[in-house]
């Protein structure tokens, strides 16, 4: 076991029942993450989604997690007090089976990056805009081992997406080109 760091882990719990899926919390992300910063309203460019099925009663935030190439073939519904969830109702992978976390125009994946940003928010925007307390952001510290801090997730989720559209050569190719040119 190598060397045990502390790190920050940072949390959004979600309360389904008192969430009446108003979708602000969709707005609020959207707008964070426009570029130039709220200046549009896009929820397909949103990191939270609703998922909504009004036939089954369901209604449930979902933020995006991780990105992959292929739909799972494992599924599971659950029963919750009587209701019944869909298999992807709380799945927050961005893959092939829905079109949920995909940025509209260029289709890569979007990664809820917990509104990342400098100076930093004390909160989330999905958290601060949510008036039905359906939301509640919480951190705590977790000892990890020294290179888990390290992992570079973030980069491996835009690389592979970038394989996925371009293909492995191309990319490449592109990154070779732009060494080259320093
Ligand atoms: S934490 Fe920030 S990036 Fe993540 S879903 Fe909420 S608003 Fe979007
Ligand atoms: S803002 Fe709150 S109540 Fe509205 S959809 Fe989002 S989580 Fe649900």
């Amino acid at each position: 076991m190598g060397e045990l760091v502390k790190k920050k882990v940072r949390t959004i719990k979600v309360d389904i029942d008192k969430c009446n899926g108003c979708r602000t919390c969709e707005m609020a992300c959207a707008a964070f993450h426009a570029s130039p910063r709220y200046s549009s309203l896009n929820p397909y460019r949103s990191r939270i989604r609703m998922i909504i099925n009004e036939q089954n009663d369901e209604w449930v935030a979902v933020r995006a997690t991780d990105y992959s190439k292929a739909e799972c073939d494992g599924r599971r519904t659950y029963t919750i007090k009587g209701r019944e969830f869909s298999e992807c109702s709380f799945c927050g992978t961005i893959c092939p089976a829905r079109d949920l976390f995909k940025e509209p125009d260029s289709g890569l994946p979007l990664k809820c990056d917990m509104c990342e940003s400098d100076p930093p928010l004390e909160v989330p925007m999905c958290v601060q805009a949510c008036q039905h307390e359906a939301l509640t952001y919480e951190e705590k510290e977790v000892w990890v081992e020294a290179e888990e801090q390290v992992k570079p997730a973030e980069m491996e989720l835009s690389l592979k997406s970038l394989i996925d559209k371009y293909g492995l050569e191309k990319l490449a190719n592109t990154v070779a080109r732009m060494a080259q040119k320093g």
